[in-house]
């Protein structure tokens, strides 16, 4: 069985060189574990802050470990009285083609509520990180105008549909026309902006926010961001979840700028993490597959075949080659 190792910390953009995919023996599990065949793995921004060697909120990844991934997956062999053979199970393994888990550490996925690899996008970590994000932080009320960055991306998507269901007026910025296309035509954006084709971001965000800004669910830092902090409006919320656009930066700033804006606003800005909504995890996931069955909430996935292509999927996220959930399709059931 395969998987895929850190070979080496990139500086900057992540390439093929840092990673290193290696044959090893299928693992056996011991009492209270499975070995789970990977259906789907996951790939995420996040993982680029476990490939450095610096204080993150998530640990960094050793040189020449293999590195862990969200992963859906079929239970092969059981020592675990939690699960039996065949069933679907999803949790936080591996970029392996087989792992052991322990059976507390996995979830079971009902294969007959939807497709399993839901389980790892929009019924999984980033819907819950869209539904808390922008319903705990973003805190939107009907007739507010939210603004979310990376729009048409995993979490994005689903931020902007709940901002739509809750009343407000919404805005997105993604990087291509097709995206934009996606957000307007299918998932009820009121404007989008293809920020790769704009010469002038913050005259196009002020067009898009003839109102102003009341929330911003920030995904990407860098320029998009300093386009929306212009149009914050009086007691707005901005809800802090990536910064994708400084992942690869060599020189971060270590400070934001122009914080006059929020005397003159009394806005609030706060970053979160999904891990502090563990224990509203179930409550997110009721009402997001509620939303999908009622027809009220879409979800794409963009799934690239085949296991050694787990590192170009990886590294398209920084591309934007994604609309939706950027996924690996691994093996079959
Ligand atoms: P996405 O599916 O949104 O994929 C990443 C997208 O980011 C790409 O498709 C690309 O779309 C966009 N992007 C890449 N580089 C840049 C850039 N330089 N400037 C602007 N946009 C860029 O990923 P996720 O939905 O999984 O994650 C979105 C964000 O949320 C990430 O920043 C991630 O780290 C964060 N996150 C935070 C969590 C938390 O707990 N706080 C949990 C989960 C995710 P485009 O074509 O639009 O450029």
């Amino acid at each position: 069985t395969r998987q895929w190792r850190l070979a080496s910390r990139p500086v900057g953009e992540p390439t093929m060189e840092n990673f290193e995919l290696v044959t090893v023996d299928r693992p056996e599990p011991d009492d209270g574990e499975v070995l789970v065949k990977t259906l789907y793995q996951s790939v995420d921004p996040y993982m680029r802050g476990r490939m450095r060697d610096a204080e993150s909120y998530a640990e960094p990844w050793d040189v020449g470990e293999p590195m862990q991934a969200g992963v859906v997956g079929e239970v092969v062999e059981s020592a675990a009285d939690a699960f039996d053979e065949g069933d679907v199970v999803t949790g936080n393994l591996l970029w392996a083609e087989h792992a052991v888990a322990d059976a507390d550490e996995l979830r079971a996925v009902d294969p007959d509520l939807g497709p399993v690899s839901t389980a790892l996008g929009v019924l999984g970590m980033p819907g819950v990180t869209a539904y808390w994000g922008l319903l705990d932080v973003g805190d939107p009320k009907p007739g507010d105008t939210v603004v979310v960055s990376a729009a048409a991306g995993a979490v994005g998507s689903v931020v902007g549909q709940l901002a739509r269901l809750n009343g407000a007026r919404v805005v997105g910025t993604a990087g291509s026309d097709e995206k934009v296309a996606w957000l307007t035509d299918d998932l009820g954006f009121d404007a989008a902006i293809n920020y790769k084709e704009t010469d002038d971001l913050a005259d196009a965000m002020a067009e898009a926010c003839p109102d102003g800004v009341d929330v911003y669910f920030d995904n990407v830092g860098g320029p998009i961001t300093d386009a929306v902090w212009q149009l914050l409006n009086e007691r707005s919320r901005v809800a802090v979840c990536g910064q994708i656009a400084l992942y690869n930066e060599t020189e971060v700033p270590t400070g934001p700028r122009k914080l006059a804006k929020l005397i003159e606003t009394r806005a609030k800005v706060e970053g979160f993490l999904v891990g502090d909504y563990q224990d509203r995890w179930g409550e997110a996931l009721k009402r997001l597959s509620r939303f999908i069955r009622e027809d009220e909430l879409q979800y794409r996935e963009n799934v690239v075949e085949g296991f050694e292509n787990a590192p170009d999927a990886f590294l398209g996220l920084f591309e934007g080659e994604n609309i939706g959930k950027q996924l690996v399709k691994v093996a079959e059931r």
